[in-house]
């Protein structure tokens, strides 16, 4: 008898309609690099994450093919059981040569790697700051550690400050945590500057480069948009974007990476990557370094949207346009779609109340009539709107 089980779950879902923030799986054939099918239509998705459109490259799903032929579909166990097949070191090694950082460890995602990375970082008498846009599993991870925690306000390093005078002196470690590209903002953090301030108070920063990777800073990510690699410790980011696959990663010392092998559970207590997520990142990070010009593409790309717009200059793939109210910003998103495009409305709690809004990203492979296209869509039938609010 689960009656009240049903009761329970039902009663939520009909609380989350009524707030117009239920969520629903649509159905959907991702075929081409940037062509999709949902319900027999042909649409131009400005919303994937794929953002070199790397996984349907020919060479990267030819290596995953390679892969699966050679070790099998799954890896069989956790990486220190028997889970570890050889793809993982060459993987390891060239992202740690990538990110300039001694070494790197592998996660099942993003999201496992975090949920490991922050709580053996961190635990009960430390100090964790994070970014109040951090990504969701920044802030998982650090709920999870039992850390004493800090939010600080967006990019604001004098926030940053106020909170390492008041709290750093009680606390044995203190762990600094950001988006290095924020994901549903697009906006960078100011690495170099927090670099400069965990180190006048040793302190520990960390970076998710989830957005970063592939297409800022040459394609090594944020910690690198200056031209030199600001001093970012902990390196941590995702093969599931930009690099077209799946899978987590960190880069870091050769201690910390040491540590973080024999120690986060997430890597020990789940099956490593499949061969095929692992050969496909591989061969994703030949391209992206045999064509250094084509990492520059999206952000290009996204700038043209910006411009046609007058928005402010995109720092990053990512271009989001504020609606405020999650049902004006679904009915902007469905006029989108019957048009031929598909973007994603972004409600609460992905990003605060009263901030719902349409989260473009554009691709290497958008062409620009496309984009003039999306634009003057926006311009015609959502700016106006919005004006009138
Ligand atoms: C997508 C994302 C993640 C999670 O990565 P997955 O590999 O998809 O689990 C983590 N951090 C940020 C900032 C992200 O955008």
């Amino acid at each position: 008898m689960s009656g009240s089980l049903d009761d329970f779950a039902s009663a939520k879902l009909d609380e989350l309609e009524a707030r117009t923030l239920r969520r629903r799986l649509v159905e959907t054939d991702r075929y081409g690099a940037v062509e999709v099918r949902r319900d027999g239509r042909t649409l131009i998705s400005f919303c994937c994450n794929d953002y070199l459109n790397l996984s349907h490259h020919p060479k990267v799903i030819a290596a995953a093919k390679d892969a699966t032929d050679r070790y099998g579909t799954g890896s069989g166990a956790s990486r220190l059981v028997t889970g570890n097949h050889p793809l993982f070191a060459e993987l390891e090694t060239r992202l740690a040569k990538l990110k300039q950082a001694e070494d790197c460890v592998i996660f099942g995602s993003g999201y496992l790697a975090n949920l490991g990375i922050v709580p053996s970082l961190a635990g009960p008498g430390d100090l964790i700051l994070a970014d109040e846009l951090s990504h969701s599993c920044l802030l998982a991870g650090t709920k999870l550690s039992g850390a004493e925690a800090h939010i600080f306000r967006h990019n604001d390093l004098a926030h940053v400050e106020a909170l390492l005078e008041a709290h750093r002196g009680k606390a044995r470690h203190c762990l600094i945590l950001t988006d290095g590209v924020f994901s549903m903002d697009g906006d960078l953090a100011p690495v170099v500057e927090l670099a400069t301030l965990a180190n006048r108070y040793d302190a520990w920063l960390m970076t998710d480069d989830a957005h970063g990777i592939g297409v800022v800073g040459e394609g090594r990510g944020s910690s690198f948009v200056t031209g030199v690699k600001a001093d970012v410790p902990l390196q941590m980011g995702t093969l599931s974007k930009a690099i077209g696959s799946y899978g987590g990663y960190l880069c870091a010392s050769k201690p910390v990476v040491d540590f973080i092998r024999t120690r986060a559970r997430t890597l020990i207590y789940s099956t490593g990557l499949p061969p095929a997520s692992v050969a496909a990142a591989l061969a994703a990070l030949d391209v992206i370094e045999a064509e250094p010009d084509y990492a520059a593409l999206p952000v290009k790309k996204a700038n043209l949207f910006t411009r046609a717009l007058n928005l402010p200059v995109a720092q990053s793939p990512i271009v989001p346009l504020i609606i405020g109210e999650a049902d004006a910003t679904l009915a902007a998103s469905a006029m989108l779609e019957r048009e031929g495009f598909l973007v994603t409305g972004i409600r609460p709690p992905t990003v605060p109340a009263g901030t719902a809004r349409l989260r473009f990203t554009f691709t290497a492979a958008h062409k620009d009539e496309d984009i003039h296209r999306l634009a003057s869509l926006v311009r015609e039938r959502v700016l106006p709107r919005k004006a009138a609010e």
